[in-house]
């Protein structure tokens, strides 16, 4: 037997009806906060990626899913939303169009990442990013649709951790500090952190690992060198952010795992989910469009992991619980007459036909088992109604409709039963 790949996942009913909420609830909170959806491919050019994410990231050096075509041209499954977006903007002229341009999307990333619970090689992600806007309002936009959709979720008591990272300008001073901070005590860092100390200094405030995290503890702290651009950008933010009641914690060792971002960093955590407990992160990124080509222009957004988000949901306060059932389901009974038992088949089938004409959900039974087969299979399925059209039925030109949940049944004439389910299913309505 053929298997599934380690670390992607088959998402069955009724999980597949949990998603089917997820997404439209971000589908209608972006509608909420005027997002447009953006659809990009799934693979991209590597360098889009290894340029943008940087090479000296978890991402780029060990978890991208790589690999030739058979042109010789180098791809790469998107391992994550914002380059490739920004790409196309550029590609595409939205760059001289009406700014900001405020984009959404929702699709599967890829990572060659160790799968856990919750973690996956494929997984889905959600995400938005505000083009061409520098104002810390942006900023504070992005964060209160991710605070939103937590709420919208059930998800009670999250955190808003947020930081500033400066910008290349400040950020400079810092790094040679930091750097000087970190060389003194290298011997306590892991041998990820050790490699990346002068290329990328300010990801060991990143690392999980416990000694790394202590050193990290009193290095130097960006906020202490900000540009004043940087500086006025980050006292905006807050006072934004408390003046439309959005509480935050304000954590100097926050730096998000990407070369790209600028200014504002930001992470959402519920702490329900334990180790694992951001559900969303983002921030701003004023060097990426430059960086692939375009004129300088502001970005800002966030991501979230859907199956995280999922998961999070189940311990939450409203968790997602699948809505599973069909309007009506038309029970056939055979009949020891070979020829009836074909015409009931015919006009069960045709009355079936004329109720999902009528945009009512409809099923049947194909292997015609025993009538209480048939009428377990309704039960399965969650019917609001059975429709039986038997032998006496045919006789009398009637169909027997049973309502599942009031317990009642009623003689409907066959030339009316399809104008009567949709006045019971649709109230009339249509
Ligand atoms: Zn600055
Ligand atoms: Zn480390």
């Amino acid at each position: 037997m053929i298997r599934a790949p380690r670390g992607t996942n088959d998402i069955l009913p009724p999980e597949s009806y949990r998603w089917i909420c997820l997404e439209a609830l971000l589908r209608r909170l972006s509608k909420v906060y005027n997002f447009e959806e953006i659809r990009t491919p799934m693979f991209e050019h590597t360098e889009l990626f290894s340029r943008t994410v940087g090479e000296t990231t978890d991402i780029v050096q060990k978890e991208m899913y790589t690999f030739q075509d058979k042109g010789g041209r180098d791809l790469t499954l998107r391992p994550e939303g914002t380059a490739p977006v920004v790409r196309a903007f550029l590609e595409r002229g939205l760059d001289g169009g009406a700014l900001p341009k405020k984009l959404f999307y929702l699709g599967p990333m890829f990572r060659y990442e160790k799968p856990q619970a919750g973690r996956y090689r494929e997984f889905m992600q959600y995400g938005v990013e505000i083009l061409g806007s520098p104002s810390a309002y942006s900023d504070v936009e992005v964060i209160h649709l991710g605070v939103r959709i937590a709420e919208e979720l059930g998800l009670l008591g999250t955190t808003l951790f947020i930081n500033t990272i400066g910008c290349p300008v400040c950020r400079k001073n810092h790094r040679e500090d930091l750097i000087k901070h970190l060389s003194r005590r290298a011997g306590e860092l892991c041998p990820d952190c050790l490699a990346r100390l002068d290329k990328n200094p300010l990801r060991v405030l990143d690392c999980k690992n416990e000694p790394c995290r202590e050193v990290a503890t009193d290095a130097p702290l960006m906020k202490e060198y900000l540009c004043s651009d940087c500086e006025q950008h980050w006292i905006t933010l807050q006072s934004i952010l408390e003046s439309v009641g959005l509480e935050y914690t304000v954590d100097p060792t926050l730096v998000r795992g990407l070369d790209y971002y600028t200014k504002t960093v930001f992470e959402l955590k519920w702490p329900p989910l334990g180790a694992q407990d951001t559900i969303i992160g983002g921030g701003r990124y004023d060097g990426l469009i430059e960086e692939l080509g375009g004129r300088p222009g502001p970005g800002v957004g966030f991501a979230m992991g859907l199956e995280r988000l999922l998961l999070a949901s189940e311990k939450g306060e409203k968790p997602i619980e699948p809505v599973m059932f069909i309007d009506c389901f038309v029970v056939m009974p055979e009949s020891e007459d070979q020829e009836v038992s074909q015409e009931i088949a015919n006009k069960g089938f045709e009355l079936l036909s004329d109720f999902r004409c009528s945009r009512l959900s409809g099923d049947f039974d194909p292997l015609r088992r025993s009538v209480r087969a048939q009428m377990k299979h309704a039960n399965r399925l969650n019917a609001k109604y059975v429709a039986i059209i038997g032998e006496e039925e045919i006789k009398q030109g009637l169909v027997t409709i049973r309502s599942m949940e009031h317990g009642w049944q009623k003689q409907v004439s066959v030339d009316r039963v399809s104008d009567f389910m949709k006045e019971e299913v649709l109230g009339g309505s249509n």
